[in-house]
């Protein structure tokens, strides 16, 4: 039978761009579906617009600390409103340069929400199209517990359009959103509160890792509350919020955010229209070449939920358009050592095992730890210190882990990132000459266990 397509793509976000667009490369008549903002969540909603207003919240310390080096910088004063408007005009210059990518890549482009209504054919727009194989790249939408009153608190989704910054805020979550957004409000001037159901937040991450930046928020006067959760949201007629946690308590709080995770996005999909399969947390099932229980399905990135990360998405992406149009080409992704940062204030890094999953694992292992001021502090007042750690196997000499949190830690354990994979030992750190003077040389200048 004669399709309309090769591959039908729902979803312009980080994977399905990259899978249309590579797959259009290698041939193959692609159309790609999008309901709301080209380049996804990422673009639009996430890393990007995410990573401008972490720069944003970082300038308050830069001026603090020019006073350090001589500088006297004039009364410092934030527009949150000139800050959004900004972003938002790059998101759009952003938007443009994704139409042009797929356009220029032969990959038609169909703006709307598309429904699936068989195996084989897509529905947008009151058309119908046909496709040997269709892609699901929808991604995800964030979850907040249906609390009484959950109505009154935003998720990320609406952070990035808020109209004014909040002066007092309530983040909810201990994961990458929660701190990162923490830290955004906080830097820019809100007073802000986070709140975690657990002992620690940032669960998964190395222990050392997630004491030390508790440590550090604490000492910049970010108020953070652990074992505690919310009950209920009350809107006062002042239109500030009351919040009632389940010990008792009440905060008050001109915003709740809720960062809790996300869920697959299969809104209106069609899926009961086909024989795909979810799994049991609600995320569509693939095999290990993304392939739905419907042979001509395939999904990838978020709404599969391995793991959620724009370039896991993008290798996917890759990986599938090679499988279905150069399986001469085709390579399964590796999952192990993805490096990954959180953009809290300080950043953190991170590339393979933590210690307690080492351990786990049944490694011996031997523990490197630096802890130090950086330089650049050391004519200011700020106390903040860096923390790096190498998670080293006894037996082989192999660094099976390594995890940072400090300025920059994320540009600094890509390169790390690229040693691990290669199967670095620690004698390999130690012979490898450090770049004087930066923070990222203390890596290869650990010499004595801190644990074994
Ligand atoms: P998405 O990028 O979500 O794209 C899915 C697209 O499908 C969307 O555009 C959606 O509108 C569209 N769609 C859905 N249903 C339909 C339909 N029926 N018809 C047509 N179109 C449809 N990752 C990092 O690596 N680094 C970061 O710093 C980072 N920061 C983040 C910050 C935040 C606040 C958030 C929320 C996420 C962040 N992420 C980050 C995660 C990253 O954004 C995702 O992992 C990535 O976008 C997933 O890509 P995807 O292609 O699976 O889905
Ligand atoms: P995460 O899964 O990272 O964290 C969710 C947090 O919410 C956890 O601390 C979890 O607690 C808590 N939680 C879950 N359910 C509830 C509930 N009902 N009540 C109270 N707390 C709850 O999700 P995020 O939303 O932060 O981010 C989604 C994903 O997006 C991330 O996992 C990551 O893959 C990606 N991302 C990546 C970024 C980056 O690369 N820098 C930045 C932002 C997002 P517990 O641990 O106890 O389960």
């Amino acid at each position: 039978m004669a399709y309309d397509f090769d591959l039908y793509v729902i979803g312009a976000g980080s994977g399905g761009v990259r899978a249309a667009r590579f797959a259009a490369g290698f041939g193959a008549k692609v159309a790609v579906a999008e309901s709301r903002y080209l380049g996804g969540t990422c673009v639009n909603v996430g890393c990007v617009p995410k990573k401008l207003l972490v720069y944003g919240a970082h300038f308050s310390e830069d001026f603090e600390q020019s006073q350090g080096f001589g500088w006297t910088p004039g009364e410092a004063k934030f527009d949150w409103a000139t800050l959004i408007a900004n972003k938002d005009r790059e998101i759009n210059r952003l938007n443009g340069i994704y139409r042009n990518l797929l356009v220029n890549s032969g990959v038609t482009l169909h703006e709307g929400h598309a429904k699936i209504v068989d195996p084989h054919q897509v529905q947008i727009n009151g058309e119908r199209y046909t496709a040997k194989n269709i892609l699901i790249a929808t991604g995800g939408w964030p979850q907040i517990p249906e609390i009484p009153g959950h109505e009154h608190a935003i998720s990320s989704n609406q952070a990035f359009f808020l109209k004014e910054l909040p002066k007092r805020v309530l983040v909810v979550g201990g994961g990458y959103i929660a701190v990162e957004f923490a830290g955004i409000f906080h830097g820019l001037g809100a007073d802000t509160r986070l709140l975690y159901r657990g002992e620690l937040f940032l669960r998964g991450f190395d222990g050392a890792v997630r004491k030390h930046l508790q440590e550090e928020l604490t000492k910049r006067g970010m108020d953070l509350q652990f074992n505690a959760d919310i009950e209920r949201i009350d809107k006062q007629s002042d239109g500030s919020l009351k919040v009632t946690l389940k010990d008792g308590r009440e905060l008050e709080a001109d915003c709740v955010f809720y960062a809790t995770g996300r869920r697959p996005m299969l809104d209106n999909l069609g899926l009961e229209n086909t024989g795909v399969k979810l799994d049991k947390k609600g995320f569509v099932e693939v095999d290990e070449q993304y392939q739905t229980a419907e042979p001509s399905i395939l999904a990838l990135g978020d709404v599969i939920g391995r793991v959620q990360l724009t370039p896991v998405a993008l290798a996917e992406g890759m990986a599938v358009a090679r499988r279905l149009f150069k399986p001469e080409q085709y390579r399964p992704v590796d999952y192990k050592m993805i490096p990954t940062a959180v953009f809290s204030l300080p950043n953190i890094g991170t590339v393979g095992f933590t210690e307690e999953e080492a351990r786990e694992a049944g490694h011996d292992v031997v523990i490197f730890e630096s802890r130090f001021r950086p330089m650049k502090l050391t004519l200011t007042e700020c106390q903040e210190r860096t923390l790096m750690k190498l998670v080293v196997d006894a037996k082989t000499d192999k660094v099976l882990g390594c995890h940072m949190v400090g300025p920059e830690a994320g540009e600094i354990v890509q390169g790390l990132a690229i040693a691990l994979k290669a199967g670095a030992t620690k004698r390999d750190f130690d012979e490898t000459i450090g770049v004087h003077p930066t923070a990222a040389e203390e890596f290869v200048t650990m010499r004595t266990p801190v644990a074994g």
